[in-house]
């Protein structure tokens, strides 16, 4: 290639929004030159690397959109320290069929046992699976509601919501809301159903539920169908947290 062919190839890909090409088409055509490829191969390479860079964009930014707290993932969680939770099938979970079959997950249980952690990693398998996330603890998501209801924008607000694959609500039970916001609420989970997925953290069983959604007509129409279709995980025990930090003074005193 002359000099003026390539950089008249770059504008060319340039205009043609195709910046990866741009930035690996010297690289790749003297690749090319040094092992003999024919021009469909030169061009398949250089469309790979293109298609590639632009899979990575996408899922950067919808792990941008999902807002999580935190980033956590399956292989930083330690499943001996939980032996009740099945790991083959909190992996099978990680494939995000449920998530493609709008199928609900959710983990009650005690503080500390990893409810936070195994909610992003299943939110971070299914950004890689192409979903479109949401993470919201569930004060925020009510929170946000009521703002949206006051400023006019709720309608907007539960259409964004409507195009996350997977709602995750984290946290529901550590505080109460008003009437308002756990009607806001109800319509949010009612509205999912059997249309996309909703993955819910508890502390309280779904015997206490009425405590958050005040009224037990509410908290009965929305567990019929919340759990009509559920992956359940009970995660109750000594929090994570609390045991490493008592083994690090052990070790300290014995040490
Ligand atoms: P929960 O949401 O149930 O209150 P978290 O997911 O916030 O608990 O866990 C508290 C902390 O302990 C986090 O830093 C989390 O990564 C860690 N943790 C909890 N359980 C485990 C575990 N089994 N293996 C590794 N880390 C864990
Ligand atoms: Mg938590």
């Amino acid at each position: 290639m002359t000099d003026a062919v390539r950089e008249l190839l770059k504008a060319h890909l340039k205009q043609l929004r195709l910046p990866a090409m741009v930035q690996e088409l010297e690289a790749l055509s003297r690749e090319a030159a040094a092992s003999n490829q024919n021009y469909e191969q030169f061009l398949l390479r250089l469309t790979e690397v293109e298609l590639a860079a632009r899979a990575t964009h996408a899922l950067q930014s919808r792990i941008k959109q999902a807002d999580f707290p935190v980033t956590k993932d399956f292989d930083t969680y330690d499943f001996t320290a939980m032996p009740s939770l099945s790991k083959p099938k909190l992996l099978e979970l990680a494939r995000c069929e449920w998530v493609d079959q709008k199928i609900n997950c959710c983990f009650i249980g005690s503080p500390g046992t990893g409810k936070t952690h195994l909610a992003v990693s299943l939110g971070l398998a299914a950004c890689r699976s192409g979903y479109r996330v949401r993470f919201f603890t569930a004060a925020a998501l009510v929170s946000h509601l009521e703002k949206a209801q006051q400023q006019y924008t709720l309608d907007r607000f539960l259409s964004q919501l409507d195009r996350a694959d997977l709602l995750i609500c984290d946290e529901l039970g550590y505080l109460s809301f008003s009437r308002g916001g756990a009607e806001l609420l109800f319509q949010v989970f009612a509205d999912r159903y059997e249309r996309s997925s909703l993955l819910i953290t508890s502390n309280l069983g779904f015997g206490d539920w009425g405590q958050v959604f005040q009224g037990d007509r509410m908290t009965a129409a929305l567990l019929d169908r919340l759990t009509h279709r559920c992956e359940i995980f009970e995660m109750n025990g000594e929090s994570y947290r609390f045991r490493e930090s008592m083994k690090a003074k052990k070790g300290r005193k014995t040490g």
